[in-house]
């Protein structure tokens, strides 16, 4: 979306992520996403008295490998205790980074070319979670409201963005490509839809080379879709604001997903709010350069440098054979990809197929064999199966797995082999001599003629490109 009059949108993201460690960022209690209510919980996570935090290692581990995979500068930070009430707390504060933050100082680059810059990224527990009951599913209005602890101390990273980004489409990208980066660093799971990543935007207007304005704090978006319709209806609003002559206060502000808008939740409270001070019950934590180096060299290649080998192995590759690339990445599908290319397959057709059929199927890849998938598209290619039938084969491949082969006959595919073919193609020669001595002849259009009876004959089913190397063979 553009803006109307000349107006420019400052968007700065904080993205809350939660660890994929076994157990809580504080204590033994299973982390784990769905089980029955209050049931991962012990004194520490329940804030009980004289219950004492002992930090979770893993989660070091994987808040420095977030830090490594976003340039970070790792350094010696410290805890700090973030002091305010809420049900879904039962301490009534939270343990996090304030002014000793584990990373900070990074950045992310995005498929565009573009740069953003990361702040920090720093270590925190998760809070419990409120359902609210009897209302909107919102506090206000609600008559009773329950509370599930299993979430409390679960670890995060929050990752707070410089506000570098411009537009929603590149808060999208952003958030896209974060989110690829933590998948791959093992450290989330990145399920949006699950709560694993919640994303606060922070979104102001300007005009071009005017300083900052003043920004709001759109809460706990949980989808990338969200993201992109809160931070659009929030830059319009804002304008609406400033047009008719009004500011905008810094605030917390809600959106809803219904009403596709967004509302105040709080005005925007301020650090010493908090009361922020050391947390006692902890020590400083100060990861040493073996710790660091390990964690270095422990981690696999990202997704911009994957992107960037699957790009080197096509040639001259469209901008849609591009964006198929990002697919086959952000799947996590170029194992299938680079299997087929190495047995043969065009670059372009087995990246192709994976960004469309397989990224159609993806919660079924487990039953596909990246043979499988190869044999099946250079069958395709090979002219044996028309596009169609070889994205039917790969559909039953992804339902129930077998073979390529077998799965062809058994659908009837099989008489399309390059022999029958070959055998079609001679049998319609002898039946249209005129018709092949012009083709013989230099008339290429006639390669045309030759197509349309085949797939006359094969009812639609023959692949174009293996008829006519079947006529070049016997020209
Ligand atoms: P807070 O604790 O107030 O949320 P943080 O430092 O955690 O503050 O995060 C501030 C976020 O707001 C960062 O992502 C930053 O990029 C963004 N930000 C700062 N100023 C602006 C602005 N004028 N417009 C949009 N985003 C901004
Ligand atoms: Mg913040
Ligand atoms: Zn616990």
């Amino acid at each position: 979306m553009t803006l109307p009059g000349e107006w420019e949108m400052v968007v700065g993201l904080e993205v809350h992520t939660e660890l994929k460690t076994a157990t809580k960022m504080f204590c033994g209690c299973a982390n784990q996403f769905g089980s029955e209510p209050n049931t991962n919980i012990c004194p520490v996570c329940l804030g009980l008295p004289g219950s004492l935090p002992v930090l979770n290692e893993r989660a070091v581990e994987l808040a420095m490998a977030i830090g490594v995979a976003l340039h970070c500068r790792i350094a010696s930070s410290t805890f700090h205790r973030k002091n305010y009430f809420y049900p879904d707390m039962p301490k009534d504060f939270q343990i996090t980074q304030y002014d000793l933050p584990i990373n900070s100082g990074g950045y992310l680059d995005l498929p565009d070319g573009s740069h953003v810059s990361i702040e920090r990224a720093h270590l925190e527990e998760d809070t419990g979670k409120s359902t609210h009951l009897g209302g909107t599913g919102r506090i206000h209005g609600a008559d009773r409201s329950l509370v599930d602890y299993n979430r409390s101390g679960v670890p995060l990273v929050e990752i707070v963005s410089a506000p570098d980004i411009r537009s929603s489409a590149h808060a999208r990208a952003y958030a896209a490509e974060l989110r690829g980066i933590l998948i791959a660093t093992g450290a989330s799971d990145g399920r949006m839809e699950e709560g694993s990543m919640r994303i606060d935007a922070n979104v102001s207007v300007r005009k071009p080379n005017a300083p900052f304005g003043t920004r709001c704090e759109i809460k706990n978006l949980n989808s990338l879709r969200s993201l992109h319709r809160a931070i659009d209806y929030e830059a319009l609003r804002q304008i609406d604001v400033i047009e008719d002559g009004g500011t905008i206060r810094q605030e917390t502000r809600h959106w809803d997903e219904i009403f596709g808008e967004t509302s105040t939740m709080r005005t925007k409270e301020e650090a010493e709010d908090y009361r922020y001070f050391r947390e006692p019950d902890l020590v400083d934590l100060d990861p040493n350069q073996a710790w660091q180096d390990r964690v270095r060299n422990g981690l696999p290649p990202m997704p911009a440098e994957r992107r960037q080998k699957l790009t080197a192995r096509l040639s001259e590759p469209s901008q849609a054979q591009l964006e198929a690339v990002e697919v086959v990445i952000d799947l996590g599908l170029e194992n299938f990809v680079n299997a087929a290319i190495d047995a043969g397959v065009e670059p372009a057709l087995a990246v192709a197929r994976a960004a469309n059929e397989l990224a159609a199927g993806i919660e079924m890849t487990p039953n596909l064999a990246p043979e499988a998938f190869s044999a099946t598209v250079l069958m395709e290619q090979g002219g044996a199966l028309s596009a169609t039938q070889s994205k039917t084969v790969l559909g039953e491949l992804l339902a129930s797995g077998g073979d390529p082969k077998s799965i062809a006959k058994a659908k009837g595919f099989e008489q399309l082999s390059s022999d029958s073919l070959g055998s079609t193609v001679a049998e319609l020669i002898e039946q249209n001599p005129d018709e092949w001595a012009r083709y013989r002849e230099g008339d290429e259009k006639l390669a045309q003629f030759f197509i349309g009876q085949v797939m006359k004959l094969t009812k639609g089913q023959a692949n174009g490109k293996a008829v006519i190397a079947e006529l070049q063979a016997r020209r």
